[in-house]
Order: C-alpha cells, then structure tokens, then sequence
C-alpha cells in the first residue's frame, strides 16, 4: 500500500498512548445479549484495549460483583455538536451565535455525559455547520485527551440547495447551511469524496423534508435528491468502503433511499407496508429515535400539528417493523434534546413500551448497534468475549426485570480504562 493511503484511522490507532493496566473485572452477573444468556459470577478480563481469555501478571481488579454487568452500550444516532433544538430558533441560536471552538467545548462535555451514561460508542450523524469537528473529537476521545465514547463519524451530513437549515433569513445575507450541499450526480460524488478525505466513517444524508399528510390520509414529503443525485452518493460511499445513513421520515424518502441502496434508515417515523417488507427482506436496520421525538413534539406541535400526528404514527411503524423482523438499532438522536436534560438511555423504557421485551432492547444497543456498525481497531463492538472491544457498564439490580435501570448506570469501563465507578 503507498504510504499516501494509510488511512487516518489506522494513523490514529498507532498512536495510541499505552493502556491502562490489565484489569480483572468480576461481575454478580454478566449479560451475553449475542445469546441471551446470563452468567453469575463472571469475570472479565481487559489487556490493553480489548478483552482477552486470561489474566497477565500483574493485573489490577476491579469489583463489580454487587452489580450486573453488559457490555457498553452503543447510541447509533447522535449529535455531538448539538445541544438541543426543540425549535428552529433554538438551532440557528447555536449555529449563528456559538463559534465552533465553542460548540466544540460544548461537545466535548457532551461527550463526557454521554460516557458516564454508560454510551461508550456513538455514531455521530451531522455536525450541524460545524465541519468535521466530530472527526477532531474522535481523536481527542480515542487518545484519552479528554473522557468520552468511541465516535463513528459522518462530518457535515449532505442535504441539497434550500433542502436544510439555516433557512428564511434574507436572501440578502450569506447564512451559514447545516450540511454539506450538493446538487447533481457529479456535485455529489464529489462531496462524498470530500467528506471521505477529512476522515470520515460513515456519509449521512437527508431523503425527505416537508413531511405532509395527502388527502387519502397516507403521508408523503419531498424528496430532496433525484434517483441520479442519491445513487451517486450511495455509489460512490460504496465504492470508497463507507456506509450510507440515510435521515428518512416518510415513504416518500424510504423509497428513495431504499432504491438508491442506503445501509440504514434514520427516525422512519412513518413505515409504510412497502417500506418494512423491503428493510425485513434485506435486513436494513433502522434507528426510531423516540426520545427526540418525544422531546420535539410539544414545542414543535405549537406551530405546526404534523409532529403530534408523526409520534402517534411512529408507535405503529415501530411495532410493524418489530413485528415483521426489521433490525432496529438503537438511536436517540441525543443533542437534538439537551445532552444534560435528558439521559439517552431512557430510549429502552420507550422501546419496551411499545412492545419490545428487554432482552430485544438491550441488544438493539449492543448486538444489532454492533452488526450495523462494524468491528473497531480495539475489537468488536457490543460483546465481552475474548477480542471484543473493553466496553463495560455495570448496572444495580436487573435489567432484564425493568430497563429502567439502564438510566442510572453505576460503572463504566471504555476501551480498557475505568471511566467510572473504580476507586
Ligand atoms: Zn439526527
């Protein structure tokens, strides 16, 4: 391989300072969400970054038997840049007011609740104007500068001219834009391409916007790319080995995503028998981001009734596409509602409540999250079994019985360090 196409990534992890001391984590219990199994009295052992089958001299412990250990757990929407935006004055306040080495404080913190709420991977879907802010972030997580979670990243996310905010200001004034646009097929391969050379791992784009209901009652939007423009993009992410996500509410934007080959479909609100039949059949997982959504609805539903009548609807789809075997992954879209208002794990007593048992919970965070996202240089996500990834939340009481606990997690361990909970 030329020396110019070592992947940054791969620069990133050789880097890497040396972890922390070999540790011996004993766990009451210990949950193996890949098989649904429990065992009691477990231990697990972390060699650097990684777990490994047995313990080197001179490892340190750490005791977690009073609790039941997961691995950590994986939010597979989130946006660090943001901190919040029930409305649209909200968003442009924090992209028009807050400079970006000031977002990216705020992320930063951000970052750190989002460890400590026991998140210890998020796949981070737009930076909201800030460029690739999440890239720099990642790098400052992974080499330990500051505590936060492993972060997949999309930089800017792609939208289409006027598809996007910042929107309604004068056509005078030259506003900032939230995503990258592009407009025509070859406008958009070009901007995948340069969103891939500033490092990212994922590409995130927009397929619909004005959500509407048509007068047969069935909801449609506006598409906002050409079969052209969002088959280039898929192409040519493809091409250069990195996944779609793609932000689609409303039929209108499943089909067009959906066509184009997109790897998973973000918020899909509303699913119609089409859209789940096509996901089911080609096992395209999906994020439901219900928090947000619940977050949203009552400011938003003051001005426009469409964000009450999406909740309602979201419910059904969710419980169509469990249903009908539909990968659901878990994704809040954290930052869309404050990072330090709201933790991101009530997403379970959500998806419980709508019809999922805990074990299906726990592993669209851990399991499902893991197969949509790939393994990471530190090892497999979402597992605890000699070379997965050292990801550790403990938790008092038992999940199984109520997710609730999930919300007050009381040790983490992130890539072989103790984030939290160790003395
Ligand atoms: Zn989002």
């Amino acid at each position: 391989m030329p020396k110019a196409a070592a992947s940054a990534a791969a620069l990133l992890f050789l880097s890497l300072p040396l972890a922390a001391d070999p540790l011996v984590v004993t766990c009451g219990k210990l949950l193996d969400p890949a098989t649904r199994s429990v065992k009691s009295n477990a231990v697990v052992v972390i060699e650097g970054r990684t777990v490994v089958a047995s313990a080197p001299a001179g490892a340190k412990t750490l005791d977690l038997s009073a609790f039941t250990c997961l691995p950590g757990l994986i939010d597979a929407h989130t946006h660090l840049l943001l901190q919040g935006d029930a409305t649209s004055a909200e968003y442009d306040e924090q992209v028009l007011k807050e400079s970006t080495p000031y977002r990216a404080l705020r992320a930063a913190a951000a970052g750190r609740i989002a460890l400590e709420h026991g998140f210890t991977t998020v796949r981070d879907l737009g930076t909201e104007g800030a460029g690739f802010t999440d890239v720099d972030l990642k790098k400052a997580f992974a080499l330990g500068i500051l505590p936060g979670p492993r972060v997949v990243t999309s930089g800017p996310a792609m939208g289409t001219t006027g598809s996007y905010p910042l929107l309604g200001f004068s056509w005078e004034r030259k506003m900032p834009d939230g995503v990258l646009k592009c407009d025509g097929a070859d406008d958009c391969r070009k901007a995948v391409r340069y969103q891939v050379q500033y490092g990212v791992d994922w590409i995130k784009l927009y397929a619909d916007r004005s959500y509407y209901r048509t007068p047969d009652g069935s909801w449609a939007a506006i598409a906002n790319y050409t079969p052209e423009e969002i088959g280039a993009i898929v192409d040519e992410a493809h091409r250069l080995r990195k996944k779609v996500a793609a932000h689609s509410m409303t039929p209108t934007g499943h089909r067009s995503a959906l066509a184009a080959g997109v790897d998973s479909i973000e918020h899909g609100d509303i699913l119609d028998e089409a859209t789940v039949k096509t996901m089911a059949a080609r096992k395209i997982p999906y994020c439901p981001t219900i928090t947000v959504a619940d977050f949203v609805k009552g400011p938003r539903s003051k001005t426009n009734p469409v964000w009450d009548q999406l909740w309602a609807a979201s419910q059904d789809s969710f419980r169509r596409a469990h249903a009908a075997g539909v990968p659901i992954a878990f994704g809040t879209d954290a930052g869309g509602f404050d990072w330090d208002k709201r933790n991101q794990a009530e997403e379970f007593s959500f998806m419980v409540a709508w019809g999922m048992t805990p074990w299906e919970a726990i592993r669209s965070a851990t399991t499902v999250a893991a197969e949509l996202l790939g393994p990471s240089p530190d090892g497999r996500l979402g597992c605890l079994e000699p070379g997965c990834a050292a990801d550790l939340v403990a938790v008092a009481g038992d999940p199984l019985a109520s997710v609730k606990v999930l919300e007050e997690v009381k040790a983490v361990v992130a890539a072989g360090r103790v984030v939290k909970g160790g003395k």
